[in-house]
């Protein structure tokens, strides 16, 4: 049985976070626990989320107060502690820099890894994936805590603790792992398979502001006072989806595959919720968005044909874009599917729908969430969605 802890916390003041982790540490099994996950003076990293460059308060990153929050308990046990990421795009320092991590990092004397130095190895005991380029640091670090956000996402439908190392491939050649995975289920056990290969070792999911609708990137912020702590990231995953909508966490891609290929926790007769009650903290009217996720067609022309019936589109806010073309630059299938038209005096993105792979790293990574995605009204039955 996977222990995860559920705490409410509802402001982003660092005593009031770490009061509450400290709480859900204790409720995991205190310092003995503490001193089993962190061997002493073991290198420690945090993996926070940082999708993109963004400002402070933004819910599309990891807030700097829980990051604070969390050092604060960690540096008990180990005084070799390193954070880093890889955004999808733009520098990671920078990202770092504007969202105030860096500035809480330097406080604390934690060492910043920019996440560009690779390493080849192998993963003999992987459910899909044996060959690796992955952050040199992330796979030789000795403990890994992610920090993630909770966010919805277009093609998982939700992001969180497992999702959340997706961001140890550096930079760019993220959109290489969606175009050799095109379809969700091997992307997801691809998911899975790095989760392994670097050793999550625990999952402290930042909820207190998650973000609902567009997401992981353009949606909208929403106050869930919320934080969930343990071992398992695909149990502590399992906990937050159903807090925010998902009565069976394997409506969820990941943790579908997760089930699949038994993996880890994730039915909640496998997980024992600690702190506060799931029924207590269940999101009402929280926005989902569930757009890409289960294409699991198997005959590559079938696949191709369906995808075209069923799978969403992305599709252009006119009025919102501005024209910087991040959406050509990000795509996994460039240059074959965005193109560029001149419009009423503006640049904008035009798709070739046959040969786009729905990955959605066009509508995650545009700067000013002028991408949306449009449904098919087949897509839409088939997942009962209008029901939602
Ligand atoms: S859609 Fe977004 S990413 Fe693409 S050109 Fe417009 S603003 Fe830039
Ligand atoms: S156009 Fe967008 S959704 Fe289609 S393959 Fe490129 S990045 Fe992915």
């Amino acid at each position: 049985m996977e222990k995860v802890a559920l705490l409410k916390c509802d402001e982003y003041k660092v005593e009031s976070i770490e009061k509450k982790l400290r709480e859900g540490f204790e409720l995991l099994g205190g310092d003995d626990f503490l001193r089993t996950l962190i061997p002493y003076n073991s290198k420690v990293l945090l993996k926070p989320n940082l999708l993109s460059i963004e400002r402070k308060e933004s819910p599309v990153v990891t807030n700097y107060k829980v990051f604070e929050a969390v050092i604060r308990i960690i540096r008990d046990y180990s005084s070799n502690i390193i954070f880093g990421d890889s955004p999808g795009v733009g520098d990671s320092r920078k990202a770092a820099e504007l969202c105030g991590l860096m500035e809480v990092a330097e406080r604390y004397d934690v060492k910043f890894n920019s996440f560009k130095d690779e390493i080849h190895v192998k993963l003999d005991n992987s459910i899909l994936c044996k060959s690796w380029n992955v952050a040199k640091v992330a796979y030789e670090s000795d403990v890994l805590i992610t920090l993630p956000k909770l966010k919805t996402h277009a093609m998982a439908y939700y992001t969180g603790a497992i999702k959340n190392q997706f961001g140890c491939i550096t930079g760019t050649k993220k959109a290489q792992w969606h175009t050799r995975m095109p379809d969700a289920e091997n992307f997801c056990k691809m998911l899975l398979d790095l989760n392994t290969l670097v050793g999550t070792d625990f999952a402290i999911l930042d909820g207190i502001v998650a973000m609902e609708g567009n997401g992981p990137k353009n949606g909208s912020a929403k106050k869930m006072n919320t934080l969930i702590m343990g071992k398992s990231p695909s149990a502590v995953d399992s906990v937050a989806v159903r807090l925010i909508g998902y009565d069976n966490p394997l409506d969820t891609p990941v943790l579908k595959e997760v089930y699949d290929s038994k993996w880890g926790a994730v039915l909640p007769k496998d997980i024992e919720v600690l702190g506060e009650k799931i029924e207590n903290m269940k999101q009402k009217d929280f926005k989902l968005c569930r757009k890409g996720g289960n294409f699991y067609f198997k005959n590559p022309v079938v696949n191709n044909f369906l995808k075209s019936l069923i799978a969403p589109d992305p599709a252009l806010i006119y009025d919102k874009c501005i024209s910087c073309l991040r959406c050509a630059e990000v795509c996994p299938e460039k240059p074959n599917v965005i193109k560029f038209i001149e419009k009423k005096g503006k640049t904008i993105p035009v798709w070739n729908m046959n040969r786009c792979i729905r990955c959605f790293c066009c509508q995650e990574l545009c700067p000013v969430g002028a991408i949306t995605t449009k449904d098919k009204f087949l897509g839409k039955l088939l997942k009962g969605e209008g029901e939602k």
